[in-house]
């Protein structure tokens, strides 16, 4: 059984049957060890490299006061983990969640270090994030927890060892504000510090819809592999922040993919028809969320990831996808915008019964991939077109996809282990080129 990280400040999700082993099975930062020592024991690396790569190189874990708006103060929690800087400055969003623990943002961490090595960009793996209910928040709320964010952690982030950017739960206005107060501090321009900003503050033009679109391609190069026809292929996306939604509007656009099934956190829709992107949009944008959609049926959020569907996305958090429901998910091909939705577990149950995956940290590289060439616009103050992004996004997303499929095909593992296989031993080369191991 896998044992607790030493100072671990998981709160562990109630598990509906109370064992033990679900709840264990459920801390996505075991999971990412678990994940991890699969393929140190494929790539036979030595114990010293192991241990580097299990634990973040660094983190941090403070409190912070925010003034609210009726007079009171509250204290909250914040984070950044460093996990690994090896290949170039550490690189990650910042989530604003009720249920950010310590071991969620090592997990996220970790997985970031992997994804900038399987697009092979020149960025190491970080992580952060406020635990907080940001819907309870009123924008100017919001602002001053942001600026106590940055003002704990401006000491250790800079565009040369750390650069955060959006997550759940955050976007560009959250990073203008924090840009803000990083420069404040800095008493100088230094736009690098943080990506996913607005563009009339240094933004990348692409970068708004980048997580989707890079796995709509490796959507579009996995059906290829597979010999699949996608227009009209019914889909089901759990989530629907900014990758579900966009990836609703970009796998319309540019697969002809059907969605007949989206959720939230509220809940989920199924309209066997197909659901219109932009009526689904405003729909949203006016109440809030998806649910009660005109012409659509309910469904939870449980019963959409087991919808009979061609393609499956989940895009929301981690863990949906466990042990208990996998051998119920009928879709062939997952397509993994979010972050750690499927469990060690589940990925065995999936695989067994053949159903073709694209791991997280492949499907959703798009976001930090465009992130990196708005930091690389910044560094040159010059800024390129969105057809120039694009372009350049293929080009990487492409490449990563493929990398993955022939490692697949090569080891005879499936695509996350093999996605695990390229990017450990990229990130273990640099390691021994620098001494360390
Ligand atoms: N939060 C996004 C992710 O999980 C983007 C990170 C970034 O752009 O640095 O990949």
């Amino acid at each position: 059984m896998a044992i607790l990280a030493p100072d671990s400040t998981t709160t562990i999700p109630f598990s509906s049957n109370g064992h033990q082993d679900t709840l264990l099975e459920l801390n996505p930062f075991l999971i990412a060890q678990r994940q991890l020592a699969e393929a140190v024991e494929i790539l036979e690396l030595d114990d010293a490299t192991h241990e580097m790569l299990r634990w973040p190189m660094r983190e941090f874990k403070f409190v912070f006061p925010v003034k609210m708006d009726d007079g009171s103060t509250r204290v909250f929690h914040g984070y950044r983990v460093q996990y690994n800087d090896a290949r170039g400055p550490a690189k990650g969003g910042l989530r604003f969640h009720v249920q950010e623990t310590l071991d969620t943002v090592r997990a996220l961490a970790a997985w970031m270090t992997w994804k900038t090595a399987v697009v092979d960009i020149p960025l190491g793996g970080g992580k952060g994030g406020v635990t907080c209910n940001p819907k309870e928040l009123s924008r100017s709320e919001l602002e001053r927890l942001s600026r106590g964010y940055i003002r704990r952690v401006a000491d250790f982030i800079g565009p040369h060892n750390d650069v955060p950017a959006p997550d759940v739960y955050t976007n560009p206005q959250i990073m203008a504000w924090m840009l803000d107060e990083y420069e404040a501090i800095s008493r100088q321009h230094l736009p690098g510090v943080i990506t996913g900003k607005p563009i009339a503050l240094g933004g990348s033009q692409g970068r708004a819809d980048a997580t989707a679109r890079g796995g709509i391609l490796t959507l579009r190069e996995a059906a290829r592999t597979l010999g699949m026809e996608l227009q009209g292929a019914t889909t089901a996306i759990q989530g629907y922040g900014n990758a579900g939604a966009f990836g609703h509007k970009l796998g319309a656009e540019l697969l002809g993919l059907k969605v007949v099934a989206a959720s939230d956190s509220r809940g989920g829709i199924y309209n066997p028809h197909g659901l219109d992107h932009d009526a689904l949009g405003q729909w949203k944008q006016r109440t809030g969320s998806v649910v009660h959609f005109p012409g659509a049926e309910a469904v939870s959020n449980e019963e959409l990831l087991e919808l009979d569907v061609t393609v499956l996305m989940p895009a929301a958090l981690e863990s949906v996808i466990t042990g208990h429901n996998a051998a119920r998910v009928q879709a062939k091909i997952i397509a993994e915008l979010a972050n750690g939705p499927t469990t060690p577990e589940a990925d065995h149950i999936l695989h067994d019964k053949g159903a073709y995956v694209i791991p997280d940290f492949l499907c959703n590289a798009g976001g930090v991939t465009v992130s990196y060439f708005e930091q690389v616009q910044n560094a040159y103050n010059l800024y390129w077109t969105a057809a120039e992004v694009h372009k350049l996004l293929e080009a990487k997303m492409v490449t990563a996809y493929h990398s993955v499929r022939e490692m697949a095909e090569r080891m005879t593992v499936h695509n996350r282990l093999a996605a695990y296989l390229v990017s450990v031993d990229r990130v273990a080369a640099v390691m021994k080129l620098r001494g360390w191991v």
